[in-house]
């Protein structure tokens, strides 16, 4: 039986560079824990280091180099945090692969760079697929101290013998669905109230405060979408894929009928912030990089075609976070751990929540709004273009999209009190279809789109 939810929503939500929370945002985190366990190494030990080196295992190995992992973990050791990373550090970092750079160690400067970034084994024992080993080096090549990180997808990141920390009881604590719908039923809450008191619980926060920091989140959020609406040209890499949100809008202004007006909106919206993201621009993890294109886009509908008000976007922002919460908790939201139904799937299922919800929605129709468009997902496989979070990633965004727009459609017109399905069931499957999934399809690119385009 696992423990409660005891994840802050802003461990969750983050703003940060793309293109990939588990490829990119948290290698920098590793880069940058790493960079702060040396500093409190012994003084004597210290002196000696020489080098810092970097071996990347299973997804990270193969498709780290589309995703800008190396220069993420540079930039890390380099001292730069998700949060404060300026947008285009990563791609300045790339584009001088020979160059040396330095980490400063209490004074001393310790060499690194992305030549000293080791592509390894696809195929590994370690218990994540995304495993990161950093080593620092004495100048006969000698590891002075290394340690082995895991990053979990969404920008998590653990270590090996790393311990959950420890952080104040939920004010209404569950680990799954059934306990949350027993709360909502029990206290006679809303999911959103549930999750506004546990955060203050959890991390100690003033509501206030969180309330504020939410609301930044929300403008990140649209923010992605407008400056992807402005954006043109190619993105980078060698697929040559060119951005499309702009014209999808344009196209939006042209169409008479009303559906495909909003649909075709939607869709740009949904490109917008995932061609952002693609280009290493500042997102945020909802739950994912790969999938931070589905909840902007919905929140931009809801803002200014459905003129739904700021507080009952917000109230859906909280509900979506439980979906997320609970679906991390019980499966996974890595691609590299269960294929894109754990990605896209889960931000389509936190995107239905979310409009259900703040239409004034009951719990329980939230859930099943999450449940269906999770449902639609199962069994979605990981095979970017390329290692490039470009091809399919940009469209699933929009297609999760649209599927959340539509699972709050089916759930609030069939609203019987009959559904047969829970959330947890839609969870439960998803974790088992990520176990049975061949590792070729979790985030390696070593089967579907990804061989099959290249192939043809
Ligand atoms: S295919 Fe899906 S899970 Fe894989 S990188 Fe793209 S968005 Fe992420």
């Amino acid at each position: 039986m696992k423990g409660p939810i005891t994840t802050s929503l802003f461990s969750l939500f983050k703003a940060g560079p793309g293109p990939s929370s588990s490829h990119t945002m948290g290698p920098m985190r590793a880069g940058c824990l790493f960079r702060e366990a040396c500093a409190a190494l012994p003084r004597e030990l210290a002196a000696r280091a020489a080098s810092v080196q970097a071996r990347l295992y299973g997804s990270l190995s193969a498709t780290g180099a589309g995703h800008g992992t190396d220069a993420a973990i540079l930039a890390g050791l380099l001292g730069w945090t998700p949060e404060e990373c300026p947008p285009g550090m990563l791609r300045k970092l790339a584009s001088a692969p020979e160059e040396k750079h330095f980490m400063d160690l209490g004074g001393k400067r310790v060499e690194t760079g992305l030549s000293r970034m080791v592509h390894d084994d696809v195929h590994h024992a370690h218990p994540w697929s995304n495993t990161l080993e950093l080593e620092l080096l004495d100048s006969g090549g000698n590891a002075l101290f290394s340690r082995e990180y895991y990053s979990t997808g969404g920008g998590f990141v653990q270590w090996k013998g790393w311990q959950e920390p420890e952080t104040g009881m939920p004010a209404h604590p569950y680990s799954c669905m059934d306990e949350l719908r027993a709360i909502a039923r029990n206290e006679g809450l809303n999911i959103h109230e549930i999750l506004l008191d546990n955060e203050t619980a959890i991390t100690g926060a003033h509501r206030k405060d969180v309330i504020h920091r939410l609301n930044m989140l929300l403008d990140a959020m649209e923010e992605s979408v407008r400056r992807g609406l402005d954006a043109g040209g190619v993105l980078p890499g060698p697929l040559g894929v060119q951005r499309k949100a702009r014209l999808l809008w344009e196209t939006a202004g042209k169409r008479l009928s009303s559906p495909e007006r909003f649909l075709t909106a939607l869709n740009a919206c949904a490109f917008a912030a995932a061609e952002e993201n693609a280009d290493g621009g500042v997102v945020v993890t909802a739950p994912t990089c790969g999938s931070a294109g589905v909840l902007p886009a919905l929140l931009y509908a809801m803002r200014h075609e459905m003129f739904i008000g700021d507080r009952a976007i917000r109230e859906g922002f909280l509900s979506a976070a439980a979906i997320g919460f609970i679906a991390r908790h019980n499966a996974s939201i890595a691609g590299a751990e269960v294929g894109c139904q754990g990605e896209i799937g889960v931000a389509s299922a936190m995107g239905a929540a979310m409009l259900t919800d703040a239409l004034g929605y009951s719990s329980h129709i939230v859930e099943n709004a999450a449940e269906v468009a999770l449902e639609h997902h199962l069994g979605m496989t990981c095979d970017p273009v390329g290692g490039y979070v470009q091809i399919p990633c940009i469209e699933r965004c929009a297609m999760g999209a649209v599927k959340a727009f539509n699972a709050s459609l089916i759930s609030r017109g069939t609203d019987s009190g009959a559904h047969r399905v829970s959330l947890d069931a839609a969870i439960a499957a998803m974790a088992e279809t990520g176990r049975e999934m061949s590792r070729k399809f979790k985030e390696t690119s070593l089967g579907g789109l990804a061989v099959s385009m290249v192939e043809c």
